[in-house]
């Protein structure tokens, strides 16, 4: 039975979907079955793994919206093992659409429960917001992984992530958990990464990756090759933190 992880934080730019690809394909290349899930209406998942989004006739947003079957939305990706539910621009008008809908919040779950038995791992990479797409996405999930950036106010927002946690938690996901922080876009060469890195770990202790994953130019080059990180440049840096976060996923169990 499929583990499904959702990676979120309201604030854009701290490596949600970098982390999203990049585990997934991490996970496959270790031979899990994986799915990844775009639930961002800028599509940068989908297109991290190779699918062309103009080429995309029904994505995640018929699935929320028009609760189509979601077997058919399955995609092949540039990785083996990986497959993805592609994310396109129209799921932008999705969150204001789902606000007159029943059951508005559990669709994802509703969805994604039924294909849940043939893969090992379900990664959601979530929007920059805490609206219905976000709160679908925790409601689907049974882990999140919270990535934060090793930067000024690296803690600033978390505590409306979490209280919007313990909503869902309360009322529409009693098994959610939070897997943890993922501390991400170090650079080794300031102090103020250190800081951070001491800051966030007083603040969740031992909810923190051990694995921090530095600033890495291959990172941000292998997306407009459709590729995850793994692909691109194997020998990187980047490839090397992103498997050693995949096997602390596959521990954590
Ligand atoms: P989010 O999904 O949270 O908005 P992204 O994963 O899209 O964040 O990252 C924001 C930008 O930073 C992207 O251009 C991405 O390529 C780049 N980036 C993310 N992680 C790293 C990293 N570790 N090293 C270098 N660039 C990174
Ligand atoms: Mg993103």
């Amino acid at each position: 039975m499929g583990k499904i992880i959702a990676l979120t934080n309201q604030k854009g730019g701290v490596g949600k979907t970098t982390t999203s690809v990049n585990l997934s394909a991490c996970l496959a290349y270790l031979g899990k079955k994986v799915l990844l899930v775009d639930v961002d209406p800028q599509g940068n998942a989908t297109s991290g793994v190779g699918i062309d989004k103009g080429e995309v006739d029904q994505c995640i947003y018929d699935i929320l919206v028009d609760d189509v079957d979601i077997r058919p939305l399955i995609k092949e990706t540039t990785v083996e093992n990986l497959h993805a539910i592609p994310a396109t621009i129209s799921l932008a008008g999705a969150e204001i659409e789902l606000v007159s809908t029943i059951s508005r919040e559990v669709r994802l779950k509703k969805s994604l429960q039924e294909i849940k038995p043939i893969y090992d791992y379900i990664i959601i990479d979530c929007p920059p917001s805490l609206g219905l797409l976000t709160i679908n996405a925790l409601t689907a999930s049974d882990t999140l992984i919270i990535p934060v950036q090793c930067e000024y106010y690296a803690l600033e927002g978390l505590s409306q992530l979490l209280s919007t946690v313990r909503l869902v938690q309360k009322h529409l996901n009693h098994h959610l958990l939070i897997d943890g922080v993922l501390l991400t876009m170090l650079d080794a060469r300031t102090n103020l990464g250190i800081q951070v890195i001491e800051e966030v770990k007083k603040y969740f202790q031992d909810k923190v990756y051990k694995t921090i994953i530095p600033r890495n130019v291959r990172l941000s080059e292998a997306p407009s090759h459709g590729v995850p990180v793994i692909l691109y440049d194997p020998k990187s840096k980047g490839a090397d933190v992103y498997l050693d976060l995949a096997k602390e996923v596959i521990k954590n169990g």
